[in-house]
Order: C-alpha cells, then structure tokens, then sequence
C-alpha cells in the first residue's frame, strides 16, 4: 500500500503556548501531527507515516542541518524505489515558515525525483483558536497524494495555494497568505478534495554532492559602501551573491571591487533587490547591467537573493572550477 510520509522539522505548525515558558515553545512532533490528521477523519491517503528531522524554529537552521534534511528526503525516496508497491506516494515537510522558501528551493534544485514533495508551515500556533496547520497539512497532504504533482519538483502549499519553490517567498511577517509568487503567482489550489493545477513548471537539477557554505548575501541600499564586499573576500567568501537594484545594477564604485573579486575566484551572483521581474537593463552608464556580465558576474534570474545563495552554494558544492561553476548556475 502505498503512503504519504511527513517529516516534520519544526516551526510554528508544531508550536503551542506554554505558559510556564512565556510563550510558545515546539510541542506538537510528526506523530501528533500525523494521528491530528487521522483522527480529523479525512480519508486523504491510504497512508500516512511521519518521522521528525531535529526540530527547530527554521532561523536556527544551520547549513549542515539543512543539507541532512535533504539527504534525510533523498533516503526516503530510495526506500520507496527499493519497495516499490509499498511506496511513498508523496513527501510533504512541515517547516518553520521563515526559512520554508530556502529549504523547498534546495529540494527542488538538488533532488532528481519525479514523486511530489510538499512543504508546509503555519503562521499561527497549535493553540490559537484561528490555527491554520492542520488546514495546510490536510491541502499539502492531498497535493503530495495527487498523480498530478508529479514531475512538478518540489511545491509549496499554504493557504489552498499551491506555489513552485522556485518563485515563492514569505511576502509578510504575520500574515496567513504569506506565501506568495509575486512574478507569476500560484501554479495551483487546493479546492476542497480537488487538487487544481493551473500549470506547469519546469524545473533545474543541479547534482551536487554538499553545500558550500562559504556564499554571502549583501543587498544593496542607496549610497552604500562597497567595504563589505571586499571584507567578505578577505574574509575567505567563496560566493557572494549582490541583490542589485532593479534590472541589476550597482553604483560605479562598487564596480573595481566586483572585478577584484571575480579575479580572486570568488564566484559573484547578482539578483534584484525588487521582489518581482527579470534582469536585464537597456543602460550603458557606469554600474549598469552590461557591466556587471562583462565583469563576470553570474546572473540569478527570476531567483531571490536568498535562493539565488542556496543555488550558489550548490554550484560550489559541486565543483571549484569557475567555468563549470558558471554551466551549472545556468
Ligand atoms: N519561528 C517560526 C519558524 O520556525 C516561524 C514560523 O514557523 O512561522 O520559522
């Protein structure tokens, strides 16, 4: 028979107030969660098996624990190869919501599986009356369970909305529909017992063997120094990735410094610091995008900075030679 497996890492989906704490503190595991959904009745899947990865609120991820996770997911699916009819149909995670977009575009990047993986979170404890977690566990559920999810990579489900790892981001601190794709929304909604895709993506594989967690984030501001960036290379940064303005544009002065480190071997990757659109401008000032390709600089296209980092450091991870670096980031 085959089954849905949840693996539950945290967050605030396994959160509950506690007062002697102060606050809420992680008190639901992958079994409660996994017998709360039994036992709402909901014939869903076949099966529904659970396991726990650490858990952790997602800002205290490490990359380490963030790689063991995707290994943790890879070795599930090879079960489910080995045995094949006692198969895992679908993969769904409960994840802090901080951290989620990181975590599903790794997945979606790094494991070359055709079965559905789901990521899903709560912005709302186990003991709030208005508690959305068993809601989006049931939507991520039927997603994993749908013959429709599979080649889709790994997807995100809150909110009956179903979103691509790659285009989705945690849009507001506190607010139930978060999770959005600002560039070309949702692919999908869970409507009741249906699962609707409204199209389909495609996806990159990038093999890679670990992480390399030597990659920086700097976004940039008005009149902002470039001293970090020469720092982060001193400092022994193998990546930094610049979420540039607009199209993908620095100040001129941060120019001689993104050559230098090009030069040094540091691979560096521009994104945008707007939450939506493409890169690529029409300028020939100084800083303008034609500068930045000509000075080597990767380009992460329809990527957000911190997406944009997990796929540097997954390029690193698989080769230290620049040009391959530059195939594999595409
Ligand atoms: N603090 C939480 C986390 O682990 C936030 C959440 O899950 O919504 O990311």
């Amino acid at each position: 028979m085959s089954s849905v497996h949840l693996i539950a890492t945290g967050g605030t989906i396994a959160m509950a107030k506690d007062p002697a704490a102060g606050g809420a503190v992680l008190s639901l595991g992958g079994s409660d969660l996994a017998s709360a959904l039994r036992s709402l009745a909901l014939p869903i899947v076949p099966a529904l098996t659970s396991e726990e990865y650490g858990p952790l609120p997602s800002c205290q991820f490490t990359v380490d624990h963030l790689w063991g996770l995707r290994q943790r997911v890879v070795e599930c699916l090879a079960q489910t190869r080995a045995h094949d009819s006692d198969g895992i149909q679908g993969i769904v995670i409960t994840h802090g919501t901080d951290t989620l977009e990181e975590t599903a575009y790794l997945l979606d990047l790094t494991v070359p599986s055709s079965t559905p993986i789901v990521v899903t979170g709560a912005m709302r404890v186990a003991s709030d009356p208005g508690y959305d977690g068993y809601a989006n566990l049931i939507a991520a559920v039927r997603v994993a369970a749908s013959a429709e999810a599979e080649n889709l990579g790994t997807l995100v489900v809150l909110n009956d909305e179903i979103h691509s790892a790659r285009d989705v981001t945690k849009t507001h601190s506190q607010s139930l529909d978060t999770f959005q794709s600002p560039s070309w929304g949702p692919i999908g909604r869970v409507e009741a017992e249906r699962v609707v895709f409204t199209r389909r993506v495609q996806r990159q594989v990038l093999e890679c063997p670990s992480l390399e967690p030597g990659v920086l984030l700097v976004k940039l501001a008005v009149g902002m120094d470039a001293g970090i960036l020469r720092l982060a290379v001193s400092n022994g940064a193998r990546g930094v990735v610049i979420e540039a303005f607009g199209g993908g544009r620095v100040p001129p002065w941060w120019l001689d410094p993104i050559r230098q480190a090009v030069s040094s071997g540091v691979a560096v990757a521009i994104t945008s610091r707007c939450a939506a659109g493409s890169l690529g401008d029409p300028y020939r000032y100084t800083g303008a995008y034609k500068d930045l390709v000509e000075a080597g600089c990767l380009i992460a296209n329809g990527l957000n900075g911190q997406k944009a980092r997990i796929k540097l450091m997954a390029a690193l991870g698989a080769s230290c030679d620049p040009v391959t670096v530059r195939l594999l980031f595409g």
